[in-house]
């Protein structure tokens, strides 16, 4: 359920403080030490495990509650007026911590972050391509 080595799964345990703003049986939520704006709010499972992909389904489905709950809660302390949901799946996403999280993040008109930029595709056959490829590969997952 826990890994010795995971800094969330020492959090989880209390080995590590944290900020705690919200717990359940299954999910805990506390604040970034490093936040992108006041209240940037972690929220993670209690068990371990290292990404999207790894989190069973029914844990998914509870955080996604919670990111709702949590969620308003941080907006009503922070006075924001929306919220960024983000999780980060591989380094290569920008995940630091391989113990699945939610980062929620409290948005103000003008607070000057930015998302990341769209890119259109080149035509719509490299759209349809896409499209297409991503279909055959659902034939490909377990
Ligand atoms: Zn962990």
């Amino acid at each position: 359920m826990h890994d010795a080595d995971c800094i969330f799964c020492k959090i989880v345990k209390g080995e590590i403080p944290c900020a705690r703003l919200y717990e359940d049986d299954a999910v805990l939520a506390f604040l970034d030490i490093a936040p992108v704006a006041p209240g940037h709010a972690l929220l993670i499972p209690k068990a371990h495990h290292a990404d999207l992909f790894a989190l069973p389904p029914v844990l998914g489905t509870a955080l996604t509650a919670a990111a709702s709950r949590v969620g308003r809660a941080v907006m009503a302390a922070a006075g924001a007026t929306g919220l960024n949901l983000q999780m980060n799946n591989g380094p290569s996403a920008g995940q630091v911590v391989f113990h699945a999280h939610l980062h929620l993040i409290p948005r103000q008109a003008g607070d000057g972050l930015a998302l990341w930029p769209g890119r259109p595709y080149a035509d719509p056959a490299a759209m349809a391509a896409m499209a297409e490829a991503v279909r055959q590969a659902f034939e490909s997952l377990k």
